[in-house]
């Protein structure tokens, strides 16, 4: 339960750097190997970070990007995955995942669903549903079609019970985490989404960069 406040907390507090104490120090320096890590503001910095005493070296800690989808059956019924793994081992969830480099949030979103329950989701149909800010995170969740002849898997490394569940039903589930519950409810409701992603061509400084584009007006490098 603290996990839930300390979140609900962070979401109510006001932006503040991390004080030296609350900098994760590793034992050696990635650049010189020594045992000289310590926590301090570099110069020209205006927040303290992991620096080495010996070279110089500063270990950046930065936001890690989770994405989520909340797979939605042409009969309105949401997939959710039992977690087979801690945290929250046993309670259900939507499939979600750490980005891994060379892939976008969809694409991402989409290995994470195959990953989890088996069902394969089209990157391209997937709506940008919720955008999470959360302490050490930012969770962006997408709802997506789920087709109607998806062949799911009964489990899998990550979940031991795979199932489609109506609405009324998702909601009094036993939840992983606040953001599910939010993402679910917000799923259910008849808010307009962002739909779909646009490839272009942009020009750039005489060059010429791919780029996907959000509906909603968001756009990032294609891989
Ligand atoms: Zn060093």
């Amino acid at each position: 339960m603290w996990r839930w406040l300390l979140v609900a907390a962070a979401l109510l507090q006001q932006a503040t750097p991390l004080s030296v104490s609350e900098i994760n120090v590793p034992k050696f320096c990635a650049e010189c190997g020594g045992r000289t890590m310590a926590a301090r503001t570099p110069p020209g910095d205006e927040r303290p970070r992991a620096v080495c005493g010996a070279c110089g070296y500063v270990a950046y800690e930065n936001p890690k990007v989770v994405v989520a989808v909340v797979a939605r059956a042409p009969d309105g019924k949401v997939l959710l995955a039992k977690r087979a793994i801690e945290p929250r081992l046993g309670t259900w969830g939507i499939p979600q995942g750490f980005m891994e480099l060379g892939e976008t949030t969809r694409e991402a979103a989409a290995r994470e669903a195959f990953e989890e329950t088996g069902a394969v989701l089209n990157p391209s149909e997937m709506a940008l549903l919720a955008l999470y800010n959360l302490p050490g995170q930012v969770q962006v969740v997408y709802e997506a079609p789920l087709p109607a002849n998806a062949k799911l898997e009964t489990s899998t490394t990550e979940s031991s019970e795979i199932k489609l569940f109506e609405e009324s039903d998702a909601l009094k589930a036993d939840l992983c985490f606040p953001t599910v519950t939010w993402a679910l409810e917000r799923c259910f409701s008849s808010l307009d989404r962002c739909r779909g992603v646009q490839e272009r061509t942009k020009a750039f400084q005489g060059g010429e960069w791919r780029v996907l584009i959000d509906d909603d007006g968001g756009g990032y490098l294609a891989s």
